[in-house]
């Protein structure tokens, strides 16, 4: 963990558990002798993996259900986060693009991160130009992120930021041709139909191999959370919302599967 997560999950701290008065600030409860994890706890264990995956925090309090997405795409993304484990352990990830900003793509492929990490598998979230960028780095922190996750999510795969044969362009072509057969799935956001990609890429047949391709459509309602951005500047992030309060649930009883994973992994070296 870096020392921005550090800092930003020492921060939620303070907020969540230290003021927490059923526990008294302590993150545990005594219960028949025994000490448990206090629920502001459950919640705070959650949310250090949503900040190790890079989750955008926008995206922690949503659910598939509060999504203003056409029922059609939810369906889908639901049949997917039904089925997780066995589009982790076969590869299979998700190609959502559509020509519109806005549509809710992120939010998608955020719910299926999120499912992620409640079943205790590693996530790792970033905007294409991000990583890319990264490989130019030292210690090419975001690219030993992604080597060890179990599932990335890589957003604005953008028309506009590949020209064809410039340097970006075959920048990306490699990181996506070295990642989509790695065996792990990619969940990936873009404002290009497979005909762009292929002009501009050609990994058209490796994304057909290796993704469930999804067009979405609808209205732009990132006008709609623009007229709201007044709001969100007074509005602080609530922790005990339903959606936190039962995905840290969901995430805590996960917990023996998160030590039977490293155990294994040990074992097996
Ligand atoms: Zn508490």
């Amino acid at each position: 963990m870096n020392k921005k997560e550090l800092e930003q999950l020492n921060k939620i701290k303070e907020e969540l558990v230290k003021t927490h008065k059923k526990c008294s600030g302590t993150g545990y409860s005594i219960k028949d002798k025994k000490s448990i994890k206090c629920e502001c706890m459950k919640i705070f264990s959650y949310i250090i993996d949503l900040v190790k995956s890079n989750i955008p925090i926008d995206y922690w309090n949503l659910s598939l259900n509060k999504l203003e997405i056409n029922e059609k795409h939810k369906t889908k993304v639901e049949k997917y986060i039904h089925k997780i484990d066995n589009a982790i352990q076969k590869g299979i990830g998700m190609y959502f693009f559509s020509n519109t900003r806005g549509v809710g793509k992120t939010s998608l492929a955020c719910e299926i991160a999120k499912e992620a990490i409640r079943k205790r598998y590693v996530v790792y979230y970033n905007l294409l130009q991000v990583i890319i960028s990264d490989k130019f780095t030292d210690n090419q922190e975001i690219i030993e992120k992604i080597k060890d996750a179990d599932l990335v999510v890589i957003d604005e795969i953008d028309k506009v930021a590949m020209k064809k044969e410039s340097n970006l362009s075959f920048q990306i072509e490699n990181f996506l041709r070295e990642i989509l057969p790695s065996g792990k799935p990619v969940i990936m956001c873009s404002n290009m139909n497979l005909n762009e990609v292929e002009e501009k890429i050609e990994i058209q047949s490796l994304i057909n191999r290796y993704c469930i391709i999804t067009e979405v459509k609808g209205e732009d309602f990132s006008k709609k959370k623009n007229n709201k951005l007044d709001d969100l500047l007074d509005e602080k992030l609530n922790y005990f919302s339903k959606e936190l309060i039962s995905s840290s649930q969901k995430h805590y009883e996960n917990e023996n599967k998160y030590y039977e994973k490293q155990y294994k992994e040990n074992i097996e070296g």
